[in-house]
Parts: C-alpha cells; structure tokens; sequence
C-alpha cells in the first residue's frame, strides 16, 4: 500500500539512497520541489540527464500512485526491474501483457499496491482505464517524451492530445511534462495542448560538455563506408558503437556490408520481429555485441551508460531527433562522439521521403466519406480493395492515404478498415487535414535547420543550444569547428554551387 511519507529532509535523504542517487544533476531538485508543491511542471532535461528521478522519488512520498504516460512502455523493461531491485512496485499497462498478467496488474492496482503506474497514452484513453484510477486516486501525472503532444514536435502521436481530458478526469492532479528536447514553440505548445499554462518550466538545457560532436563530409556511399570503418577501427576502437540508418533498407544494407567485413554487428528496426529485437538490444547490452546498426526505432528505454560513439549515416530528420539520438553517447560522463557522415545528396533523399507522407487533401477526403458512409450504414468497414473501387483510387494510393489517416487516428486498419474518429462535418475533417499539411512545412523546415547543421562553420555546439533558445557564454572547444582555426574553416565549394 502506497503510503505518503512526511516530505522532510531526513526523508529525502533516505529516499535518494533508495533510488541509488548521490545528488541531484541539474533541474532536477526544482521539478521535484514544484511537483511537492502541487504544481505543474515542464522539465527538459538532457537525455540521460535523470528525467524519470523527477517522478520516481516523489513516488515514494505521495498519498496515491503516479502515472506515467509513455509512448513505448513495451521498452521500459529495463526501468522497471531497476525499481522493483529496490523494492518499489510498479505496475505497468501496454499492449504486450498477456490476459491473465493483465488481469493480476490491475487487481493490484485496484489495491493501490504500485507506487509507478506506466502507461500508454492509448491506453489512459480508455474508458476503464479512467474509471479505475479515478477510484484508486491520483496524486500525480507524468508526461513523459512531452513533445509528442506537439503537432510542432519531432514525434507527434495522436493519443497525447487526450492526455489533457484524462487529467480533468482525474480530479486535475498536478502534471509533470518531461522531454529531451523542445525548443521554444514546442515547449509553447506542450504548455498549451496539457492546459497547464502556470507551470513552472525548468530547462537544464542540452550541454553535455563530454560529447564531442563532429561532421564528416564525404562524396558517395563508398566514401562514408571508408569513413565509417576508419571511425570504427580508430579512436573508437573497442568502445560501443550505435550507427543511425535513415530507413530500414539503409540499415540492411549497411548491416550486411559490416558483416561482410567481419566486424561484430547486430541490427534492429521497427519491422523486425519482437524476438529479434529483443536479441539484438540484449546482445548490446551486455557486451557482446559492440556495434549496433539501426533505424530511429532503437533507443527510446534503452539505456546503455558506456556508449561511446553514435553515428548518423544519413541526415537525421530534425536537430531534435539527432539531439536526442546523439544524447545516448556518454551517459557515463567520459568522452564520446557525435558523428555525422554528410552528403549533400541526403537532402533529396529525406525531402522526397517526407514529400511522401502527405497525400492529397482529396483523397484523403474521398477515403473518409467512403468510411463515415459505410458507417452510417451499420456495415462492418472495407477492406482495401473496396476501398479502391469506392473512391476510384488506385490500391497503392488508398495504402498511403490510409496509412496517414491510421498515424492521425482517424481510422484503424486491420482486415478491414474502420472510422476511429468521427468528424461533425466534412469542414472540421478538412481543418484537421489542413493543420497536418502545416506540420509537412514544419517538418521541412527541421530538415532545413539539420542541414544547416551540417554546413555551419560556428561551434557545433553553440548551433544547437541556440536552436533550443540557449545561448552559449562560450565556443565548446571540443568540436570539429572548434578544433579547426575559424580562418581555416570552410564550406565545401559543391554546397555553394548547390545553392543549399
Ligand atoms: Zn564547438
């Protein structure tokens, strides 16, 4: 039974040596106090700089549980063993439970034994998940990865957007938003979507002063493979390494052209079976496996203090996603880096990848009257093919239009395809789509920001901390551009002729 302790010092003192912490990294004592105090918070901390401490220890002092919203808790393992070591109960709620888990979870929950409840936003949505913990208490909510309820974020998710609803229906207990990385607007708009608009916002900035950041030019593929290797077998040598792929097929690809040469690698991406994953990521984290090549899929939950290298093959798709990405190096506090293998040509890579998501506002529209209509009639949905033949749109683009509607939340796909949101009128359809087809403009204006990143001749460092509205005192000194004297530095003649 979860028991609120008296928030005194000796307490804390004793509660800090529960959770193993010896102080406090900064931003975290002042989250902890405003969420002691009842109020809402927003934290960005630097990945790896203690996020979940922020929640964790005032756990074990608050009258009822807290829950954890997560967007991956499925990865969260690792968390949880940690906690349950130091004899704190945590319950968790996804879709990976069997039934009969499922069922034990939530007789202990009823039971108020958990101190942690994590939970898939998808999951607070639902009707019985409310009920149940509106009858248990609430004494707090946590928001974790915040900026996926931006629209404006890296990472959108749909489901966040209710997060607010559920705090309502909670009794409006005090909300804790967590992120790595969010500038100003992000930040701006994860105030405004969770209606916590006094909350005390608290930004420890994204300065890990032993990451060493560095941009590798290079003509072609064959050009980054020596580069890579080089990287690899040099300063690297031995130490983890994690290469960041654009796509899965570039992750493939790249995997087996490392294989090939006999160098111990593992891979993961999103498609790969659950299984497969898990292997991988267990290999890596224990040691045996070094080197891991993979898509953006691998690394929220995993936490592996030692890795000393992250690679970026291909142009990541936003500061915030390579920030966040990078982050993973030198948790341990001793030197890493930051690599990122630039070619001009990514560019068209990524924009006709991104150009891609968004199909036109017609046949979007066409798939969702087809929907509404079937569903007016009491009928049990479409499958593709009808679809196709309903609007008159070849099968291919019915995938990519119903993809899109499936990532909004309008609908669900399974065998056959079903409204999941229902619209008043074909006008409120339309506003939706339209503030989708702004995110495509925000999206390619982040490719914009990376690809200036990789072109700049100013201190690394300083260009991210002033894309997240921190403005640095001084040069980092560790970076490739600090490393090069400023009369050296130099923009490749092809960028110029490219006109980028
Ligand atoms: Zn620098």
């Amino acid at each position: 039974m979860n028991v609120a302790l008296r928030w005194s010092p000796e307490n804390l003192r004793k509660a800090k040596k529960q959770l193993g912490v010896a102080a406090f990294r900064p931003g975290q004592a002042e989250l902890i106090e405003a969420v002691m105090n009842g109020r809402d918070a927003l934290g960005i901390l630097p990945t790896g700089g203690g996020k979940s401490l922020c929640y964790q220890l005032p756990a074990l002092f608050l009258p009822h549980a807290v829950v954890v919203v997560s967007p991956l808790i499925a990865l969260m393992k690792d968390q949880q063993d940690k906690l349950e070591d130091r004899s704190i109960a945590v319950a968790k709620l996804d879709s990976t439970l069997s039934t009969q888990d499922e069922r034990d979870m939530i007789d202990e929950i009823r039971q108020g034994t958990p101190e942690l409840i994590y939970v898939t936003p998808e999951r607070l949505e639902r009707e019985e998940t409310l009920a149940m913990l509106q009858r248990t208490g609430v004494s707090l909510i946590v928001v974790d990865e915040a900026h996926c309820v931006s629209q404006w974020g890296h990472d959108f998710r749909p489901a966040y957007l209710s997060i607010r609803d559920a705090v309502r229906r909670l009794g409006k207990p005090p909300v804790l938003a967590l992120t790595a990385t969010a500038p100003p607007d992000v930040a701006r708009d994860i105030v405004r979507q969770l209606d916590i608009r006094t909350a005390v916002i608290i930004d420890a900035g994204n300065y890990r002063d032993n990451l060493i950041y560095e941009i590798r030019r290079t003509v072609n593929d064959l050009e980054k493979d020596r580069c890579l290797m080089e990287l690899l077998a040099g300063q690297l040598r031995g130490g983890p390494g994690l290469v960041y792929a654009a796509t899965i097929r570039e992750a493939k690809a790249l995997f087996e052209r490392l294989r090939q040469r006999g160098l111990p690698v593992g891979l993961y991406h999103g498609k790969m079976r659950a299984t497969d994953r898990h292997k991988t990521q267990q290999e890596f984290m224990d040691n045996r496996v070094p080197l891991v090549v993979a898509t953006k899929a691998f690394g929220l939950g995993i936490d592996k203090r030692d890795l000393r290298v992250v690679v970026h093959y291909s142009l990541p798709d936003s500061l915030e996603s390579y920030v966040q990405e990078t982050g993973r190096a030198g948790r341990d506090g001793k030197t890493a880096w930051a690599v990122l293998l630039y070619r001009l040509e990514d560019r068209r890579v990524q924009a006709y990848f991104l150009g891609g998501k968004y199909p036109r506002r017609e046949d979007c529209a066409d798939v969702y009257r087809a929907l509404a209509e079937e569903q007016r009639h009491g009928n049990k949905g479409l499958t593709l093919i009808k679809m196709a033949a309903a609007t008159s749109l070849p099968v291919d683009k019915v995938k990519v239009v119903v993809a899109l509607l499936d990532a909004m939340g309008i609908l669900r796909r399974g065998r056959r395809l079903k409204l999941a949101r229902a619209f008043v009128d074909e006008d409120e359809f339309g506003r939706y789509l339209e503030e989708y087809e702004q995110r495509h403009k925000s999206d390619q204006d982040k490719l914009e920001v990376m690809m200036k990143y990789g072109q700049t001749t100013e201190c690394r460092v300083r260009y991210i901390s002033r894309y997240f509205g921190n403005e640095l005192p001084r040069d980092c000194g560790r970076c490739d551009n600090c490393r090069t004297d400023a009369g050296q530095r130099t923009v490749d003649v092809r960028e110029l002729q490219a006109g980028v």
